[in-house]
């Protein structure tokens, strides 16, 4: 069903971690498509930019909160700490939760195609809630990142968590899923997990993945098996069925072991193998460790979930300042004119 009330409210929301060489050429690009949006009628013009801070150690914070102050479009919350792009982006997504009709969330490095922003809003204005941006193409991505990360959405699959094949974190999402996913109170986080969980109609939007424009990637292959193993392990108990079975299979292979074991005994054909006997003892000890390794990860993860440890820990927050604004701009007009003054809001930006 088509929504019709007035253009809605959009926040575009952000993770930024150690970005300071990126945030001043992306930021740019949002606020011009966010412009764009607007005039075009798309969005209301109290649409706004949300970046999220994940504790920083470089001086990307700093550049969040000039560009607030020169922006008005643009707002900024910082954690507490380091928390990871999950919690960074539902901190995010929280705080846009109840001053928004709809997010959409985006990384900060420019490989998303931020036009494909339009075709989601549009896909929102007719109905859906939730819009998934899916790569077509991964050509710009270096050979092992692409082969690392089809195995890792094949892996998931297979390992009974729901993900859409392609999509990472770049979708759009209403306000009545921000509500519902609200709700989901746990700690091990993995968004692209949950959403199709929390469910309303939903549609997919492709584009063309980049390169990064600047920096460096923060998913390095381990972090990716440990972002994996998160996500299998927080939307599906399936490991613990697979391990089962293997219990089961094993324990008839043991049993047709004993009764050739008792046979041959019986036959008096026994002989003496040592090679034999180490396989065995080696491969079900492997079995075990392996096994016992999946459950503990349950196990740890049942543990992390019953502290109810906060997810995040909005540190300070960021905005444009009207008053510091005159104030700043009376300053600058009684001496000489600053550089910033190209930005201030209400200009269109280059
Ligand atoms: N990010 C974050 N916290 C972290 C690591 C990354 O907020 O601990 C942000 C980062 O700034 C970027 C997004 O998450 O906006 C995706 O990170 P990155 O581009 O490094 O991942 P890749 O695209 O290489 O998978
Ligand atoms: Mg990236």
């Amino acid at each position: 069903m088509r929504r019709s009330a007035g253009p809605a409210t959009l926040y575009i929301v952000i993770p930024c971690y150690n970005e300071e060489a990126v945030l001043p050429i992306t930021s740019r690009l949002f606020v011009d498509k966010i412009a764009s949006l607007v005039d075009q009628g798309k969005v209301s013009p109290l649409s706004r930019i949300l970046f999220v801070n994940d504790g920083s150690s470089d001086a990307t914070w700093e550049l969040i909160h000039s560009l607030c102050q020169r922006d008005e479009r643009c707002l900024g919350i910082s954690l507490s700490r380091n928390r990871g792009h999950q919690n960074a982006l539902l901190a995010g997504l929280m705080e846009a939760r109840g001053r928004c009709d709809l997010t959409i969330s985006i990384d900060c490095d420019g490989q998303d195609d931020i036009n494909a922003m339009d075709q989601m809003i549009d896909a929102y204005l007719d109905g859906c809630d939730v819009v998934y941006g899916v790569r077509s193409d991964r050509s710009t991505d270096s050979f092992f990142k692409r082969e690392s990360a089809q195995a890792f959405y094949r892996l998931m699959r297979a390992l009974g968590a729901d993900v859409v094949y392609n999509h990472a974190d770049y979708r759009l999402l209403s306000s009545r899923v921000l509500d519902s996913l609200a709700q989901y109170r746990e700690v091990n986080l993995f968004l692209r997990g949950m959403i199709p969980l929390v469910g309303f109609h939903s549609t997919s939007v492709y584009y063309v993945r980049h390169e990064r424009l600047a920096g460096k990637s923060h998913y390095p292959l381990k972090k990716m098996v440990s972002f994996a193993v998160d996500g299998i392990t927080s939307l599906s108990t399936k490991p613990l069925r697979i391990i089962s079975i293997l219990g089961f299979l094993v324990f008839l292979a043991s049993v047709l072991a004993i009764v050739w074991a008792f046979a041959a005994r019986a036959a008096g054909v026994t002989v003496p193998g040592w090679a034999s006997t180490m396989v065995v003892v080696s491969l079900f000890g492997g079995v075990q460790l392996l096994c016992l390794g999946v459950i503990g990860e349950y196990v740890g993860k049942t543990y992390m979930e019953t502290k109810r440890r906060p997810r995040f820990i909005v540190a300070e927050r960021t905005e444009y300042d009207r008053a510091e604004s005159a104030e700043r701009d009376r300053s600058d007009s009684a001496g000489s004119t600053s550089p910033d003054d190209a930005d201030a809001p209400g200009e269109s930006t280059p």
